[in-house]
């Protein structure tokens, strides 16, 4: 594709965004922070101009279009984008270009037989001679000559011919590709996950990401009672998740055993999970002032293993000097599979690979866990310094975000 001249035909991605977002004061925010991750997310594909059109973003790739729109469609914050083509605002020119889009798209629809189809104009660019009626009819008119199989559908078309006639020309497309919705990632600021090898905690970073947060990651290892392939599921964990963002995705590796042969020796072996979290809520504390996270964020959810009652959760938040948004929180385990597998994380998970967790493993984990209990059995280690010798031995794995 080479670049347009005024009047030329020429190839651009219409985004679209959710208006309910822009609510209030934060509309500029959340469209320049768009345009720029749409701008890093297609930076490894090809050079493209992003620009900001009146609740639009309009993107135009050098080359790849369908590798671009496929990259776009891991954009947070975007609903749904249509590959367009370009008129000057004259209606003959509009037509000759709707009738050209159309047999584009008849020429690659999958079934013969009858075709129901409309025409939809929408209208920002209020001094175009016509109304936007005034165009489906015309065009929509013009088009249905085209193949005795076609009939117009107003209500539910299976082709919709869609023209936005805007101030610097008319777009006009027949392909729309769903978005994932959401925020853009960054405009709601930062925070840590808690990721391990599971299926439970990349998915909750997932929705994080989705909801407008940056991420930064920690993991804990217990070396070496446990191998190194269990940190490098986790890395490439965080590189699945990290093309959802756009700046590198940082990952703390954590040395936990010392910390968990501590908690080992102070007997009441059915606090030892809870313990294990409670210290994993401290250094995670730790480390997100480091990341100026805000929030901590695990795929905790409730009542899915015996350990995660209220009570526990209680037990171990009471860690944490931060907020821990827990995305799964009501989520069945299906539900939160369904997910990993759109996502592309459910194969990495399922590789069985010990955890630290299941390192000293309670016969019988403790389910209402009491935070006085949890105290009590603390002040019997040297919490301060196994928490600073944990956060000596952290190693940082940054990942770029093109996944
Ligand atoms: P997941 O599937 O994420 O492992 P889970 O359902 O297995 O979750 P738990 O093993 O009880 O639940 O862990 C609860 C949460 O604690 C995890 O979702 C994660 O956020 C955090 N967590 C557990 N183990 C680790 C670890 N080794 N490193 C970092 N975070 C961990
Ligand atoms: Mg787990």
């Amino acid at each position: 594709m080479t670049a347009s001249e005024p009047g030329d035909v020429a190839d651009v991605i219409l985004v679209r965004y959710g208006e309910l977002a822009l609510k209030g004061g934060n509309r500029a925010d959340f469209e320049r922070q768009l345009a720029n991750n749409i701008r890093v997310a297609l930076e490894p594909i090809t050079p493209a101009k992003v620009e900001r059109s009146w609740g639009r973003i309009l993107v135009r790739p050098e080359r790849r279009l369908e590798v671009a729109m496929r990259r776009l469609q891991d954009v947070f914050g975007l609903t749904s984008i249509s590959p367009a083509r370009v008129a000057p605002l004259e209606f003959a020119a509009i037509s000759d270009l709707a009738e050209r889009v159309f047999d584009e798209a008849l020429a690659e629809w999958p079934r013969p037989g009858p075709l129901r189809f409309r025409v939809r104009t929408t209208r920002s660019e209020k001094s175009f001679p016509l109304t936007s009626v005034e165009v489906d009819r015309a065009v929509g008119g013009r088009l249905k000559e085209r193949d005795a199989r076609l009939t117009v559908d107003l209500a539910e078309p299976e082709l919709l011919v869609g023209i936005d006639v805007r101030t610097e020309g008319a777009y006009v497309f027949a392909r729309r590709l769903d978005g994932p919705g959401g925020l853009p990632v960054g405009t709601l600021g930062r925070a840590l996950c808690l990721i391990s090898g599971g299926i439970d905690s990349p998915v909750a970073a997932y929705l994080a990401q989705k909801r407008g947060l940056s991420m930064a990651y920690v993991t804990y290892h217990a070396a070496p009672f446990i191998g190194e392939s269990a940190k490098k599921k986790v890395v490439d964990l965080v590189r699945v998740l990290s093309r959802f963002q756009p700046r590198h995705s940082r990952l703390w590796v954590v040395p936990f055993a010392a910390a968990q042969v501590a908690i080992r020796d102070v007997g009441t072996s059915s606090y030892r999970t809870v313990l294990y979290r409670r210290m994993m809520q401290r250094i995670a504390s730790r480390l997100a002032e480091r990341e100026e996270a805000l929030a901590l964020v695990t795929g905790e959810s409730l009542g899915q293993v015996a350990s995660q009652t209220l009570e526990n959760l209680t037990c171990i938040q009471a860690a944490a000097t931060l907020p821990v948004i827990r995305p799964l929180v009501s989520f069945d385990k299906e539900e939160t599979v369904r997910i990993a597998r759109r996502i592309g994380t459910f194969e990495l998970s399922s590789v069985q690979e010990p955890d630290c967790c299941t390192l000293f493993m309670p016969t019988k984990p403790v389910i209402r866990g009491r935070p006085e209990l949890c105290a009590e059995l603390e002040s019997r280690l040297d919490i301060a310094r196994l928490v600073e010798n944990a956060l000596a031995g952290a190693e940082l794995v940054s990942i770029p975000p093109q996944g």
